[in-house]
């Protein structure tokens, strides 16, 4: 059984998608860390990621894996671990660049549906739903206002340590939900048979119990799944 869990940055997919796993048993798989780790492939290298041909070029140089230690997920980048520097916002920004190129995408597409194939995954992302996985048994769409998502964003980043503005955040996060809605490959939408919850007033443990309300019903209704 595979969920499918999309939504715009900061709606909480990450945080909600780790705890269902856990509590039900599932893998986790963060695929916007599989972009942020492409991103810093070309960010290392001064690589302009704005020129499709130079990142196209690179692809077959890019290797991608996903190990779990202690059931967490550990991003390797031609085989260094880069699970914690892939989290700076400038490494999304630029990931949502290189995210709207299809030899990007193929790339990556191969590895999530391999992992999904492998495990009951619950997988987090833009294009799970609609393209990844159209078959997946339980799909969410994740959302928040864009003012909400910058507050948690903001909250996260203090926490760290970072130094953030508050409007920048939600400037970046307005400017990133666009390129990642309005470009031609894979982008953000809410499948059609997916499962529409507004995080904006929610506290995540409540989300959490939605979603694995919603899981629960479609096992007890699907006894008769295909394998
Ligand atoms: O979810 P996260 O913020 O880590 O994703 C970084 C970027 O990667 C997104 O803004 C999006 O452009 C891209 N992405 C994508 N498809 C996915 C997951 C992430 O295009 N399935």
């Amino acid at each position: 059984m595979n969920i499918a869990i999309d939504g715009p940055a900061g709606a909480g997919k990450s945080s909600i998608a780790k705890l269902v796993a856990k509590e039900m048993g599932f893998v986790y798989v963060d695929t916007g860390a599989m972009f942020r780790a492409v991103a810093l492939y070309f960010l290392n290298r001064g690589i302009d990621t704005g020129d499709e041909g130079a990142v196209s070029e690179d692809c077959d140089k890019i290797q991608v894996r996903i190990e779990y230690l202690d059931k967490t997920q550990h991003i390797l980048l031609n085989g260094e671990d880069v699970t914690e520097k892939i989290r700076k916002e400038e490494v999304g920004k630029h990931a949502s660049v290189v995210a709207k190129y299809s030899a990007i995408r193929e790339k990556l597409l191969e590895l999530q549906r391999k992992m999904a194939a492998e495990s009951d995954v619950i997988m987090d992302g833009r294009d799970i739903g609609t393209v990844v996985l159209p078959g997946a048994e339980v799909k969410i769409y994740l959302t928040a206002s864009a003012r909400v998502r910058a507050k948690r964003r903001y909250k996260e980043l203090a926490e760290k340590g970072e130094t953030c503005d508050l409007d920048e955040i939600e400037r970046d996060i307005i400017t990133r939900d666009e390129q990642d809605m309005n470009r031609e490959t894979a982008p953000l939408k809410q499948a059609e048979d997916a499962v529409l919850l507004d995080t904006s007033d929610l506290m995540i443990p409540e989300v959490v119990k939605k979603i694995e309300e919603i899981v629960r019903s479609k096992t007890k209704a699907g006894e008769g799944f295909e394998d």
